[in-house]
């Protein structure tokens, strides 16, 4: 499921692709991902365009189509993109597709339902309407804006750190990983975390986040002492070999290792 790292690579992908060709055709088919806009508009704003520019807040990825419009696209749990030539054959459950002018596509696929396509004339009006939080990797996102977001929230520290309106882009499975690395037990209090706890946590979300987008958020290439290809039943602590424990944090299948864990507030 794409969370901040997964879409800070798609952004590169972007990047690195589609940039600065005329779209020529866009084809739609996406009735249930669209929000606040018809297919019309979008295609109308989008044909004739170029994709000039990328920024990510969270899970969201804009791309700027000239003027002050942005495309928006939020990637849920199976969304990704496909820039080709000739098209795939396994290619399916395309959403959006852009045509280029030098004959290459580019294409928003998503299998199962959840995410969305939009339009958006101002990014951070936007971020500010949708309540999201603080992007953990922005350049203004030091330790003191950290301290900031978690004042005054109170519950499970896993909970609080996949609140959108907390932090934006953090997930079930980057929340574990951050924890782990902190040390810190999933259902540790938000409100008894002490300064140096916090601390150690600032500096493993950024840590973890950083190496996951190096390692382009690829499984086979996520650092040994990750938890994220261990989990699975039976999976083994990276750091103690021992059998990573599985509960349940706010409704989510959460993996830990009670040995490396142990820190509580
Ligand atoms: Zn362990």
């Amino acid at each position: 499921m794409p969370e901040l790292p997964d879409v800070q690579v798609l952004k590169a992908y972007v990047d690195a692709t589609a940039l600065h060709q005329r779209i020529r055709g866009v084809g739609i088919d996406a009735d249930g991902l669209l929000e606040d806009v018809s297919r019309r508009t979008l295609g109308r704003h989008l044909r004739g365009h170029r994709l000039e520019a990328t920024r990510r807040h969270g899970k969201h990825l804009f791309v700027s189509i000239g003027g002050d419009d942005w495309l928006r696209l939020h990637f849920g749990m199976t969304g990704a993109l496909a820039y080709f030539k000739q098209r795939p054959a396994q290619l399916d459950h395309v959403r959006l597709r852009l045509d280029f002018a030098n004959g290459y596509h580019l294409a928003y696929r998503n299998t199962r339902g959840f995410g969305a396509i939009g339009l958006v004339d101002d990014v951070d009006a936007f971020v500010a309407a949708a309540h999201l939080g603080p992007d953990p990797l922005a350049d203004d996102f030091d330790l003191g804006a950290f301290r900031q977001v978690l004042a005054e929230r109170r519950g499970p520290i896993k909970r609080v750190l996949m609140d959108q309106s907390v932090l934006a882009g953090v997930g079930n499975v980057y929340a574990d990983e951050i924890l782990f690395r902190a040390g810190l037990r999933p259902t540790a209090r938000t409100e008894r975390l002490r300064g140096g706890t916090v601390k150690r946590l600032y500096h493993a979300l950024g840590t973890i986040l950083r190496r996951a987008i190096s390692a382009r958020g690829d499984v086979d290439r996520m650092p040994r002492s990750f938890l994220l290809p261990r989990r699975r039943p039976g999976g083994e602590c990276p750091r103690c070999g021992r059998t990573l424990r599985i509960t349940t944090v706010s409704g989510r299948t959460t993996y830990w290792c009670p040995r490396h864990q142990r820190r509580t507030s």
